[in-house]
């Protein structure tokens, strides 16, 4: 974690259990509604980072270059240093803090019992902020349904990667999920650098991620994903970093 007043700080585990939780429900059920182009900007700040983002337009008018600066923050006591708060953005092309987009979340932040600052009156008005009181709970009927990739930048996009259930995949076989099965690698090393690769990347669960051997060659299969559009995204995800040329999304 940052001390320095400038730098945000996008790592999820800096908020408290509750708010990562929520956080992550927020994520999976704009995942599960078609959003998966939004990302964290901001989790938790230190006092004096809110501090400094309060005398931004007040105390200090110009950045170094001389450029003249608006206020930023309408607070001093944001629950971004208590642990209970995050700022999301929305990935290009669409604008950083596109408000259609950003009043779909609100109002399935809504249902979930987290604050949008978009609902906030004038003066308090904070489209990319989402906030959880002291005592929130999941409400009912809400449960996080396997892992839920919540991207710090715009580049990565949300996704929900479904737990295999090992044995009983007759039980998940409902012609909806779906797994990425490489092209052939000609050593098994190689298969296994690209597993890594995926972990590392968190483009799918490596724990998941099997070796399978094909003739003389080598292929990764991976865990299931919801939806072949995700799994389809997560294929471009490897080809983006080079860590495959070929790949498929197969139905499970
Ligand atoms: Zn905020």
């Amino acid at each position: 974690m940052s001390t320095k007043v400038t730098q945000t700080c996008r790592d999820l585990s800096e908020l408290t259990s509750a708010a990562q939780l929520a956080c992550r429900l927020l994520f999976q059920e704009c995942y599960k509604a078609g959003i998966i182009d939004i990302f964290i900007t901001e989790t938790y700040r230190s006092q004096a980072r809110q501090n400094y983002l309060w005398e931004q337009g007040r105390s200090r008018l110009y950045d170094e270059k001389g450029n003249k600066l608006s206020k930023v923050t309408w607070t001093t006591t944001s629950n971004h240093t208590s642990r209970r708060a995050w700022d999301i953005a929305v990935a290009p092309p669409k604008n950083l803090y596109d408000i259609k987009t950003l009043s779909k979340v609100g109002a399935i932040a809504k249902k979930l019992g987290i604050s949008w600052g978009g609902y906030w009156p004038a003066n308090n008005y904070d489209a990319p902020h989402f906030e959880i009181p002291t005592n929130w709970k999941a409400p009912a009927g809400y449960k996080l349904e396997g892992t839920v990739i919540v991207p710090s930048n715009s580049k990565l996009k949300v996704q929900l990667i479904v737990k295999d259930k090992g044995q009983a995949i007759e039980g998940v076989n409902d012609g909806k999920l779906y797994r990425v099965q490489s092209g052939t690698f000609n050593k098994q090393s190689q298969a296994n650098a690209a597993k890594q690769a995926l972990g590392k990347y968190k483009i799918a669960n490596a724990d998941y991620v099997r070796i399978v051997q094909d003739g003389n060659k080598w292929r990764f299969i991976t865990g299931t994903y919801a939806t072949q559009a995700v799994a389809n995204n997560a294929i471009a995800e490897m080809k983006r970093l080079g860590i495959l040329s070929y790949a498929e999304a197969i139905p499970v």
